[in-house]
Parts: structure tokens; C-alpha cells; sequence
């Protein structure tokens, strides 16, 4: 796929390092100016069947929210960091949901005021603090663009306490294995069936590079996890995830099966998504399933608890039996 197309810029952005930068590099396609990267009036008014196409246009804009929301689980703070979105179009993302059809790339070029306030929020700590800074797209896949992570890792190392973290479906690590990160970055790698990446996870890394990507970021001495997400019931399910945590306890490092954790989190589904990949990937696998999923208010769906509990107990007797060093943080 051609990246981007075009690109809908702030004309602020241009006045940042990375704002230049990006204009320099994609100086051959149509750069056209707009007021707001949160409202783009033609975008908006574009049909679901257009939202492949979206995914092919970059917004360069200046993040103006920075509010972090708590988080109980691996991190102390959800933060709102250097993009929105993503190229991808995994099609379960639950960022279409919270930002309907504007799933597409947006970059923030502030980078510099975003990092002062995570070392001055961790500063004003008195105890290390864990963020999240990839809640809101696919910062591996970013960093293909911007270098974003490469200039994030180096610049936390400098804390004197604290970690960052994000999790990933991308393998390109290659410029992070060799950096100065003094362990502070907690990397997440998250894993599917093959064959529910190839149908669902569309424009993702396989399996096997995933795989590859965490054994060389735990060799590389970044503390690492594994994320067992979204777990998508599907007609074979347990047949597919029996096979996939056998794939890990065959291919994943000694060092990544002795010294990591997992996550477990079941797919939730949402009406705004059901509408949108019915029109723009017709042919998709169905995600929505009337007698497997229940409502949970807002439009948005999960599985049935019965289901869910089933699931549970099957993928916790599986890794304890395939991978009975690595901790289960949490199952939702
Ligand atoms: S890679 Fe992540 S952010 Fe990108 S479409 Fe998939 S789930 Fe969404």
C-alpha cells in the first residue's frame, strides 16, 4: 500500500522539528492545510465504504489534550502520546470505536512537551511510575515514520526512576535492539492464531516475526510480555489458540518463557465497528455473533459470560501446562 496518499496538516505542526521533517519527506504528495486534526469536515462525511481508503492519509497536527487517565493493570497512566490511530486495520480495533472513522494515522509533533510532562509527572512521584504510552496506536508501526520511539527510549533512559510500556503487533525492532534503554521500557508483544492474524488482524506482522521480535527485544535486555489479544472466538477457536500456545512454548527465548508475564483479553465488539466493516471489507469473517455476544451498554458488545469463563479456564490450563513459568497478570 502507497503511504500516504495525502496529507491534512495543522499549519502549526510545521513549526516543530518533526513537523518539518515530515513535510520533507512526503513533499511529493498533496499536503492540504486544515483548522483541527480532530475534525476534518470532508472526512467526516465520507461513507463506511471509504474507510480502507482513509487508512492511506496522514494527519500531522499538535496534540493539545495531555490528560492521563489511571490505569490498574500493567501501568499507572493511560497516556495520550505521539499518534492516534494506525495504518492497520485489524478489525476488531477498538480505536474505531472511540474515534469512529477517523482510525486513520494522526501524528503529533509535540514530542518534546509530551516527554517533559511524563518525567515531571514521574519527578513529582515519590515512587516509580509505570506509562502506558501506546494505548492509542501501534507505536512500533509509528516509528517506521517518525522515529518516534527511537528519540522516546533515549530520552526516558535519562529518569531517574519509572517505566514506559506499549504493546505492539509489529516486528520491526531492529532499531531498538541496540539502544540505550536502561531497562525502563516494558515492551508487549501481542499474539494471535496465524490464521486469525491473516483474517483479522489485516496489514499486521505474522506470527513468526512477532515471535522473533520479542525473543530479540528480551536478548536485547528490555523487560518484556506477552499479550494474548484479543482472543477471538471464532468456530475452531480452541483448536487455533491449543496450537498458538504450543507455536510459543516452542519458539518463544528460555529467557522470554522464564522471565515475562502474560495478558489475556477477550475481544469486545461495538454496533459502530459491525456497521463500518460490513460495508468497507464485505468479505471479512463476521465478528458479531447474535449467540455468542451480549450487549454491554453504548452500543458495544462482549461474550457471553458462560463463554467467557469457559474460555478462561481452557487458556489457563493450556499455558500451565505449555508455559508454566510465565505468569498470567490478568484475564479480561
Ligand atoms: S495494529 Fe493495533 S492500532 Fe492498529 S488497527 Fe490493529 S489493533 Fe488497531
Amino acid at each position: 500500500m502507497a503511504f500516504p496518499d495525502i496529507v491534512y496538516y495543522e499549519p502549526g505542526a510545521l513549526e516543530f522539528e518533526l513537523g518539518k521533517m515530515l513535510r520533507e519527506k512526503y513533499s511529493l504528495v498533496p499536503w492540504v492545510e486544515i483548522e483541527n486534526h480532530n475534525n476534518i469536515p470532508e472526512l467526516r462525511s465520507n461513507s463506511n465504504s471509504a474507510f480502507p481508503q482513509m487508512k492511506r492519509h496522514l494527519v500531522v497536527g499538535v496534540r493539545k489534550s495531555h490528560k492521563y487517565s489511571e490505569n490498574h493493570k500493567v501501568s499507572d497512566y493511560l497516556v495520550p502520546y505521539t499518534s492516534s490511530g494506525c495504518i492497520a486495520s485489524c478489525l476488531y480495533c477498538y480505536l474505531v470505536c472511540t474515534y469512529n472513522k477517523c482510525a486513520y494515522l494522526r501524528l503529533f509533533v509535540n514530542r518534546e512537551q509530551m516527554m517533559r510532562k511524563i518525567l515531571e509527572t514521574q519527578r513529582k512521584s515519590d515512587r516509580p511510575l509505570c506509562f502506558e504510552i501506546g494505548s492509542n496506536s501501534d507505536l512500533v508501526l509509528e516509528n517506521m515514520i517518525t522515529g518516534n520511539l527511537i528519540w522516546t527510549i533515549e530520552r526516558f533512559a535519562e529518569s531517574e526512576k519509572g517505566s514506559l510500556t506499549f504493546p505492539t503487533k509489529f516486528h520491526m525492532v531492529e532499531s531498538l535492539l541496540t539502544l540505550r534503554h536502561c531497562g525502563k521500557v516494558i515492551f508487549r508483544m501481542s499474539v494471535n492464531p496465524q490464521e486469525i492474524i491473516r483474517t483479522i488482524e489485516l496489514g499486521t506482522s505474522p506470527l513468526d516475526k512477532r515471535i522473533d521480535a520479542l525473543n530479540s527485544m528480551c536478548e536485547a535486555g528490555y523487560p518484556v510480555g506477552l499479550l494474548i489479544a484479543p482472543v477471538v472466538i471464532v468456530e475452531n477457536w480452541k483448536k487455533l489458540y491449543s496450537e498458538l500456545i504450543e507455536i510459543l512454548a516452542e519458539k518463544l527465548s528460555p529467557k522470554v518463557k522464564s522471565g515475562s508475564f502474560i495478558e489475556i483479553i477477550f475481544m469486545t465488539y461495538s454496533y459502530v465497528q459491525n456497521a463500518i466493516n460490513s460495508e468497507a471489507y464485505p468479505n471479512a469473517s463476521p465478528l458479531f455473533s447474535r449467540e455468542l455476544m451480549t450487549g454491554r451498554g453504548r452500543g458495544k458488545y462482549c461474550y457471553k459470560d458462560s463463554l467467557r469463563k469457559d474460555g478462561e479456564e481452557f487458556l489457563r490450563r493450556e499455558l500451565a501446562l505449555k508455559l508454566p513459568n510465565m505468569k498470567i497478570l490478568y484475564v479480561v
